[in-house]
Parts: structure tokens; C-alpha cells; sequence
């Protein structure tokens, strides 16, 4: 499944139901964990499929990042996925809502896009940051992510012309698409 939606200034949100590592895109954001270690959902899906060069890069600056707070994000080279760079953001692990998820979440989101701009990129991916082992109910995540992306789009003069938001099941996908809908209709 997928669904474009085009702003008036030509700038392009795609939601897409995939694999993050299959779409090639400038920049794809990791779901990470403070300590940028690896582990499972998106995360091990990126460094499997990028190969250990992504890992050997991280190891090496963990010293002086890590732990990283929610909210932050690091980059690297892409190893073998097809991109040039990977930004590590952590999410927040829900816990209820009242311990700053939400500018937490918001955070990634505006982090990661800002890092693409910064390096002058013309695209970038998300993953749907913390809604998988963190717990995060995917209907709010959605739509923070969708705010935030629409709100950085509508700016002027940024290199960035496309975002992806790949969505991993039908499920993820329905959440975002609705979070979409509700935002332009406004
Ligand atoms: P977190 O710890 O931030 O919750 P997870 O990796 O557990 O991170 O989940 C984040 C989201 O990424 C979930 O919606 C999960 O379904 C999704 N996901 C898992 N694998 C992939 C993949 N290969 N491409 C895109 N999204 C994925």
C-alpha cells in the first residue's frame, strides 16, 4: 500500500507499506537505543541488511555520545543499504504519556529531518519511531510523526523534497494514513 501526498510548495510525504531497507532514499532514520548497540525490530533490520561497516562506525564513537537521550539522533555511513546515510534516533519508551514521550517523539522526527537538511539531501525514510518495543500506541505516534514531517515540508528553502514514512504492516500503515488524512484536512 501507499499514499502520496504533495504540498502546495511540491514537496512530497509518502506513506509506504514496506521494508525501510529496501527503499532508496538519501538518508534512512534507525530506530535506535540510547546505549547504539543493536537490537531487534527496524534496528536489526538495518544492520543486517547494511552490513557491519554501520556497527564499526558506531563503535567508535559510542564513547563520547552514548548513552543518548530520547529525542537525540547520531549519523553514519549506510554500509550496504541503499542510502548514504543512516540517522540513529532514539525513541522514548512509553510509559504512560506523562514522562515527555511525546516531545521526546516529536524530537526524532525533527531531528532526523533536520540532519538531512543540514547535509543538503534530497530524501529521506522514517521508520514509525518507538511503536514497536517501546510500546508507543501507534495512533498518537502517528500522529506526531505526521506533524512534525508536514510542518518541516511546509518550510521554504530546504533541500529536502521527499519524504518516506515506510510502515511495516497493513496495521502501521492504516494508523499513518488516517494520522495523514486528519492533518490535511484541517
Ligand atoms: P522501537 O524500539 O523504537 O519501538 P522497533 O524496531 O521495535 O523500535 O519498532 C519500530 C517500528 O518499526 C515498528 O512499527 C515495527 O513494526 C517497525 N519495523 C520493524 N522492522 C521494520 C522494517 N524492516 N522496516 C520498517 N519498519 C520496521
Amino acid at each position: 500500500m501507499r499514499r502520496e501526498h504533495l504540498l502546495a510548495n511540491g514537496k512530497r510525504l509518502i506513506l509506504l507499506e514496506g521494508d525501510i531497507t529496501r527503499v532508496p532514499v538519501d538518508a534512512i532514520a534507525n530506530a535506535a537505543n540510547s546505549a547504539l548497540v543493536g537490537g531487534g525490530g527496524v534496528d536489526g533490520a538495518i544492520h543486517r541488511a547494511g552490513g557491519p561497516a554501520i556497527m564499526a562506525e558506531l563503535d567508535r564513537m559510542r564513547a563520547a555520545v552514548a548513552p543518548l537521550a530520547a529525542g537525540q539522533a547520531v549519523a553514519t555511513s549506510a554500509g550496504n543499504l541503499p542510502a548514504r546515510f543512516v540517522f540513529h534516533a532514539v525513541g522514548p519508551i512509553w510509559h504512560g504519556g506523562g514522562r515527555g514521550e511525546a516531545e521526546a517523539l516529536a524530537s526524532c522526527y525533527r531531528v532526523c529531518l533536520d540532519l538531512a537538511e543540514q547535509k543538503g539531501l534530497r530524501s529521506i525514510s522514517l521508520p514509525s519511531i518507538s511503536t514497536g518495543i517501546y510500546a508507543y500506541p501507534i495512533d498518537a505516534a502517528a500522529q506526531i510523526a505526521i506533524g512534525q514531517i508536514l510542518d518541516f515540508l511546509d518550510r521554504r528553502a530546504i533541500s529536502v523534497a521527499e519524504v518516506w514514512m515506510v510502515l511495516f504492516g497493513a496495521s502501521a500503515f492504516t494508523a499513518y494514513e488516517a494520522a495523514l488524512k486528519t492533518a490535511t484536512a484541517r
